[in-house]
């Protein structure tokens, strides 16, 4: 019996605590925190307690004090219903479990973090490859494109598999199940999960954008430390992977606040896409909406710019040491548009370099660097074609990353001083499930697909020198299919005049219907399984496949969180030290 009224007393206390919100601090519960690493502190007091009612603490010690920084504390933050204890740019330094604990007197919430240190630096380098949304099928497909498929067995190995360490990467972000590119790449540059859309920032309730709780990023910390450091995309560089090297945003498309973190960080190789938004407002085509002209600003702190890959080879050559490299308004055209099709805006652009030059050009500027550097590239568009529901275009952007893994491994060499990462920063919902082939009978897509026994393998032309084949367009095909879609029309055959566009706008305000230029006698209408907001294909929760070599590689295996890849690294670097 007294049992019963305890815990129905214990039950009344619960509900009331739920009812009254607790406080929120961040960094959340269970971060793990690099010994030195610079962070802001907040705790958001609902109900706007004033300051005299509230303690804030850290092992039972000032918050402020343990932080090296003083706090500001604001009782109703933006105008809302809470107060904001906030220390910025704090760090702490002795490894250990810390417990962060805050109060207002009735109230009260308590996080428990890991301070992490590091061994001495093993590694001189490292270099951090991204296939953006690469998922199996698309190693699976390139593999097959780019090796050949003979009685089961591959041609070859593609360099991003052979590497002889693996794990499994969980991508999932404090928020939900789903990510986006931007905690995602958060995660692998700070070491701490955020929400959808946010870089190098947790999500608080502060109004403005930029106002939110900062995590230093992987890029910040490596110049704090003397390396330098390159950043390659094939994307726009304000994108949201290679914006995660240095940006603190809870907006991953507020690109020109990201330019201005581009510059305030000075990675010395900068290249990539998105020119439009490094041009003065009055500049024809500029994104800007101020004056400033960044091209300049970084041309007058000794960046060499450059907009062509003849120009990239050239500054290269003359021994430049900073480069900041621009090759297209938009994203650079994928490997399939530039080799083969010619689409995309190849004729605008004709003179793009391939994510293999840019890795090039970054290897012989950064080797330079007598620190060492950190060196991420990104396939962005592997992720891209894959919303658009354009498996070919993926599959030749994932050809292209293996391609410039294979110059990093050849640079690795026998150096023993470099960890190569080679890692997605989430999936999509896409698998082989055999092949598309002209000759079975029928005019329906279904019945041109063979499954199991009938999944004759696909005859696309040996690859070229570079593990491209010279033609997709062949009678046997890879059958991709994507698990989530809007409404679609599938035609099973690559899009030869430009990048898939499953869908048209609808009717109704934000409703997207299968664009019927793809509509075409024998291809399949799909009926969408996404909400009919949905204009394109979307992220998955699969884990994802991280390979890895050199010194600190072998830390990869198991299952582990996306956080645990910038742990990784920056044990591999020393930098808790
Ligand atoms: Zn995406």
């Amino acid at each position: 019996m007294m049992r019963h009224w305890l815990a129905a007393g214990l039950m009344v206390v619960g509900l009331t605590a739920a009812s009254v919100q607790a406080q929120t601090i961040y960094p959340l519960d269970r971060a793990e925190i690099l010994a030195g690493s610079r962070f802001d502190f907040k705790v958001e007091f609902p109900g706007a307690p004033s300051r005299g009612v509230v303690t804030v603490t850290i092992n039972g010690r000032e918050a402020a004090a343990v932080l090296g920084r003083s706090a500001t504390y604001v009782e109703r933050e933006d105008g809302q219903d809470y107060a904001a204890y906030t220390v910025r740019g704090g760090a702490i330094t002795a490894p250990g479990r810390y417990v962060a604990e805050a109060r207002d007197g009735t109230r009260s919430a308590r996080v428990v973090w890991e301070v992490f240190g590091t061994p001495a630096r093993r590694a001189k380098n490292v270099i951090l490859f991204i296939g953006d949304g690469m998922s199996v099928a698309h190693r699976t497909a390139a593999r097959i494109l780019s090796k050949g498929l003979v009685e089961g067995r591959y041609g070859g190995e593609l360099a991003i598999d052979d590497m002889p360490h693996m794990a499994l990467i969980s991508t999932s972000g404090t928020d939900s199940v789903v990510t986006d590119s931007a905690n995602s790449m958060g995660a692998y540059t700070t070491g701490h999960k955020s929400c959808n859309n946010a870089l190098g920032v947790y999500c608080a309730r502060n109004k403005h954008f930029l106002d939110h709780p900062k995590v230093e990023t992987l890029g910040e910390l490596a110049k704090r430390k003397g390396l330098a450091v390159g950043v390659v995309t094939n994307t726009e560089i304000e994108d949201a992977t290679p914006g995660g090297m240095v940006a603190h945003t809870r907006l991953r498309w507020e690109f020109n606040d990201i330019v201005a973190m581009f510059y305030a960080v000075k990675p010395e190789v900068i290249l990539g896409g998105g020119s439009v938004n490094f041009w003065p407002k009055s500049t024809a085509g500029s994104k800007r909406t101020d004056e400033i002209n960044y091209v300049q600003k970084f041309e007058a702190d000794g960046y060499r710019h450059i907009t062509t890959l003849t120009e990239l080879k050239a500054a290269v050559a003359g021994g430049a040491s900073r480069l900041l490299g621009l090759f297209n308004t938009g994203n650079i055209d994928g490997a399939l548009d530039r080799r083969v099709l010619k689409k995309g805006s190849v004729d605008k652009f004709p003179d793009q370099p391939d994510l293999v030059d840019q890795t090039r050009a970054a290897l012989a500027v950064l080797s330079k660097a007598p620190n060492g550097f950190v060196l991420m590239v990104e396939s962005g568009r592997i992720d891209k074609y894959t919303h658009s529901l354009d498996w070919e275009r993926a599959a030749y952007d994932t050809i292209m990353l293996d391609n410039a893994v294979k110059l990093a491994k050849e640079f690795a060499g026998t150096r023993g001083d470099t960890l190569i990462i080679v890692v997605p920063d989430h999936a999509h919902p896409v698998s082989i499930v055999g092949t598309y082939d002209d000759e079975r009978p029928g005019d329906t897509l279904r019945s041109k697909l063979g499954t199991y026994a009938a999944s004759k393998f696909p005859n696309y032309p040996p690859a070229d020198a570079e593990g491209y084949p010279p033609s997709i367009d062949v009678s046997r095909r890879i059958a991709f299919v994507y698990g989530a879609t809007p409404d679609y029309c599938e035609t099973g055959r690559p899009h030869l005049d430009g990048e898939n566009r499953p869908t048209a706008k609808g009717a109704d305000a934000n409703t997207f219907v299968a664009n019927e230029k793809n509509c075409v006698p024998g291809a399949a209408r799909r009926p969408g399984n996404l909400p009919i907001s949905s204009a394109a294909g979307v992220h998955a929760a699969d884990d994802v496949i991280l390979t890895a070599m050199g010194p600190g590689a072998e830390l990869f295996r198991g299952r582990l969180d996306n956080t645990r890849v910038f742990r990784v690294i920056t044990t591999a670097l020393g930098f808790g030290r």
